[in-house]
């Protein structure tokens, strides 16, 4: 991986989805044409329950959601692809939010049925705020579909999004018999070892032919209307997130897939610049510079370890270099840093701009931290988002109040739940965006520091953090509700209210405060 130019062949992307729209068949499918393993279906080939490589927790193999996030390095027509995976569980979205801090692009897999739904449609949202270009995977084209111009339509009304199809398919549902390359006008019929040959145009008799003659007349007037009237595919357009292109395929019957893959190696963005709070730093710079998006904890029920996932920003990450931890000024020895398929790791000897390393540690790496190679810049944008269930962890052992108020410090540095201390000394309370964080908060607290707990509801359903530009006021603010406010795991003060007409009569109170509902981390 050292050939010259190592950040330009560099694809970072995550996939985006609502559940059950085929992002972990995609990811398999991706896989093995990416040839990182060898059998399809390997990956979750275990009786009838869904078991993936990346599961990792008992509780995600019982309830058969992935939980983790996963990181996933293969190389492919001279690029180098990092596919982050992600949770596809709603209850998990904020670690799908902070990965998608650390891609470049996302590719979107949209149900050929059912079109955008809400998780897709929110996903897509937190990818505009960041900017980052989108290519469109509609999938399940072997099964009844809607139709392909209504689904267009329904990406660009929807989503305020031009789309530019590279691909047409030829018939769908049963029968689904091929694709048309608009860009290079060839034909790829469907089946494993089907070549696709060059034709002359959608006129081109053998087009056609895939399909039975009653089907003929409608797919060829399709196939014109979407070769000659739709928007051409303009990668300044999709660089800039104007644009998606869009293919369409079967991700079950390995179809369209590998014109993804493609299409991700000739046009998805090498590594971008990323902020930092002072300046924006470029990936070819030659300095290592890296943010931590995400704390693993477990990846090895063997050697109780933990893996802080760091994307390089720029320069080369080499083992056994010194960096800094910025957030210390402590030095950072990368001694085994690690890189992933799915559960399967190696150690990196070197790592570019848009790689993500794990980086194994106890404790002592948090998620937002910057690593550099002396620099003190601090990365902005790993987000933390106001919790919308607030619980008083409940201990059964009352003695063991320390040892629960360390553990749930460690997991609120692993972004497990995130934790509000009251100004008042009253019990700590945790917060999670969905109630299965809470699950996976009592059972690693149980499992991992022996502490049985469970939980009682809070008299807070709300919180914000609050800041003012005028320190007066905060402070006259800060003094007038003591057993209303918190501060978080960096000391940050929250405001707690009672509920959302409590916080709305709060706010409309000190119009110079600001409540706000997202937080970089740091
Ligand atoms: P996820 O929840 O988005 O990860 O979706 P999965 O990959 O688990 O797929 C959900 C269901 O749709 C599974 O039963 C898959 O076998 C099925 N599926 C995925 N892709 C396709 C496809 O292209 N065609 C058909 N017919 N089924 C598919």
């Amino acid at each position: 991986m050292s050939e010259a130019n190592p950040v330009a062949r560099r694809r970072t992307f995550a996939i985006i989805s609502h559940p059950d729209a085929g992002k972990t068949t995609l990811t398999e499918k991706i896989l093995l044409f990416g040839g990182a393993i060898q059998l399809a279906g390997e990956v979750r080939a275990k009786a009838n329950r869904r078991q993936t490589r990346s599961d990792w927790m008992g509780i995600e193999r019982e309830r058969g959601i992935s939980v983790v996030t996963s990181v996933m390095t293969f190389e492919y027509a001279d690029c180098v692809l990092n596919l982050l995976d992600t949770p596809g569980h709603e209850d998990f979205s904020e670690d799908t939010y902070r990965t998608l801090t650390a891609v470049d692009s996302a590719v979107m897999v949209i149900d050929a049925a059912k079109g955008i739904e809400a998780r897709t449609r929110k996903l897509f949202e937190v990818c505009r705020l960041r900017d980052i270009p989108i290519v469109t995977f509609i999938n399940k084209m072997d099964r009844e579909t809607r139709d392909p111009f209504d689904l267009l339509d329904e990406i660009e009304k929807t989503l305020a999004l031009d789309t530019a199809p590279l691909t047409w398919t030829i018939g769908r549902g049963r029968s689904l018999a091929g694709q048309y390359d608009i860009r290079r006008s060839t034909l790829t019929p469907l089946g494993k070892d089907a070549a696709t040959i060059p034709v002359n145009g959608p006129d081109d008799p053998r087009v056609m032919e895939l399909l039975p003659e009653h089907e003929r007349a409608e797919a060829r007037e399709e196939l014109t209307l979407a070769v000659e009237g739709l928007k051409a595919f303009d990668k300044t357009a999709f660089l800039e997130g104007h644009l998606t292109p869009v293919l369409w395929g079967s991700a079950l019957k390995d179809f369209g897939v590998k014109d993804l893959i493609d299409a991700m190696a000739e046009f998805a963005p090498s590594p971008r610049a990323q902020a930092a709070a002072s300046r924006t730093v470029k990936a070819d710079e030659p300095k290592m510079t890296g943010f931590v998006f995400k704390i693993q904890a477990n990846m090895d029920p063997n050697h109780r370890d933990r893996i802080a996932f760091m994307r390089v920003c720029s320069g080369k990450l080499q083992r056994g270099m010194r960096a800094r931890l910025v957030r210390t000024g402590k030095p950072v020895t990368l001694s085994a840093p690690q890189f992933f398929f799915a559960q399967d790791r190696s150690l990196a000897e070197e790592a570019f701009a848009g790689d993500v390393v794990g980086i194994p540690n106890h404790g002592l790496l948090r998620i937002g931290d910057t690593l550099t190679e002396g620099e003190e810049i601090v990365f902005r944008g790993v987000p933390s988002f106001a919790p919308e269930i607030l619980r008083r962890v409940k201990l059964a052992d009352a003695m063991k109040a320390k040892k629960l108020r360390e553990a749930l410090q460690q997991m609120a540095e692993e972004g497990v739940v995130q934790v509000f201390q009251p100004n008042d000394g009253a019990a700590a309370i945790v917060g999670v965006v969905g109630a299965l964080q809470l699950d996976v908060l009592v059972e690693r607290l149980d499992a991992e520091y022996g502490l049985p707990v469970s939980f009682e509801p809070s008299r807070f359903e709300v919180c914000r953090w609050v800041a003012s530009g005028d320190k007066a006021e905060m402070d006259k603010f800060l003094a007038a509700y003591p057993s209303s406010l918190a501060t978080d795991l960096d000391g940050a003060p929250v405001f707690m209210a009672t509920s959302a007409f409590n916080l709305r009569y709060e706010q409309e109170r000190w119009p110079k405060i600001a409540f706000t509902d997202v937080k970089d981390y740091q």
